[in-house]
């Protein structure tokens, strides 16, 4: 199928270039290491986990998984996170969110060492975003979503680019990497009114939302780009995005579909961040 943008293509030629990155940093006696905090044993965190560790031996970096209880005090966190931030040999760290509610996560995120950041959890990281400055690690998904558009070449000056969510992981920080390169960007959310005629006039629609299958037809522009960042389970346990894909691509002219649009490129991006923090400074 021509139109679809294929995410783990494109994972697997950033892989390589980690594993290279990875053969040199060694080579230099440098160990890429990543710490990964995880609170409890959440079914969801350890599918994640085992699939970040099998990435990261297959790009040959180091992993350290340090499980706390679920039921940890937000101080022994933070004693946790400061013992990794001045462990020389840790080089990333990835914390597993959304944390327990009990803890203090306003108060952790600006913690992490922003040196260390490669999820961009610590607001140092993700301001530099929104001042254009590159030189902080990159908020990963929306990374992958820029990525995803550099690699297939798709045109955004001047184009009308809608984004539905607003969270700060994905739709805030996205938007602003659209507006740097001279999209034309219209940010959606909840609340918003007539989201179907603003989002069936996008050149390049770009859906996070977490709604299971909640764009549909309707909502496209015919030759419109759709880029899915939705990660939901349907009522039938099958994995699928915010985006109708099936009804859709007939009358898009390029789809992300999931699995294997923008997830795939995400936890490449990460693992690249954990290259970019053992670089030598
Ligand atoms: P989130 O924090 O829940 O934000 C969802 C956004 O969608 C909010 O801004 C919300 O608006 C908006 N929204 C909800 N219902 C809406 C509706 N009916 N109409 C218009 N907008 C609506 O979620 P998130 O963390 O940004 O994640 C979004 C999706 O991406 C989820 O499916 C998540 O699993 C997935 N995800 C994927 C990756 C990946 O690597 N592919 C990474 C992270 C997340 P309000 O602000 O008004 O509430």
């Amino acid at each position: 199928m021509g139109n679809i943008l294929d995410g783990r293509k494109l994972a697997k030629i950033i892989f390589d270039g980690i594993r290279k990155d990875s053969d040199a940093l060694k080579s230099k006696k440098i160990n890429p290491t990543i710490a990964i905090i995880r609170v409890g044993n959440k079914k969801d965190d350890i599918a994640y986990e085992r699939g970040i560790l099998k990435n990261c031996e297959k790009a040959g970096i180091n992993s350290k998984v340090i499980e706390l209880p679920e039921n940890i005090a937000t101080e022994e966190f933070i004693k946790e996170l400061y013992l990794l931030n001045k462990d020389s040999e840790i080089h990333g760290i990835l914390i597993f969110r959304p944390l327990p509610k009990h803890l203090d996560e306003n108060r952790i995120k600006h913690i992490i060492s922003p040196l260390k950041d490669i999820d961009c959890m610590n607001p140092l990281n993700i301001a530099k975003i929104f001042e254009d400055d590159y030189s902080g690690f990159s908020p990963c998904t929306p990374a992958a979503v820029m990525e995803i558009i550099k690699d297939y070449k798709i045109d955004l000056v001047g184009k009308k680019t809608v984004v539905i969510g607003r969270s700060i992981v994905v739709g805030k920080p996205l938007s602003i990497m659209l507006l740097k390169e001279n999209a034309t960007v219209t940010i959606c959310h909840s609340k918003t009114a007539d989201l179907q005629t603003i989002s069936s006039e996008a050149d390049i629609l770009i859906a996070a939302i977490g709604k299971a299958r909640f764009v549909t037809e309707e909502y496209i522009k015919p030759g419109g780009i759709v880029i899915d960042v939705g990660i939901n389970v349907d009522e039938n346990g099958k994995l699928c995005g915010d985006v109708d894909f099936e009804s859709i691509l007939k009358k898009a002219s390029l789809i992300t579909p999931v699995p294997g649009g923008v997830g795939s490129v995400t936890t490449a991006i990460l693992l690249r961040n954990a290259i970019i923090a053992a670089e030598p400074k």
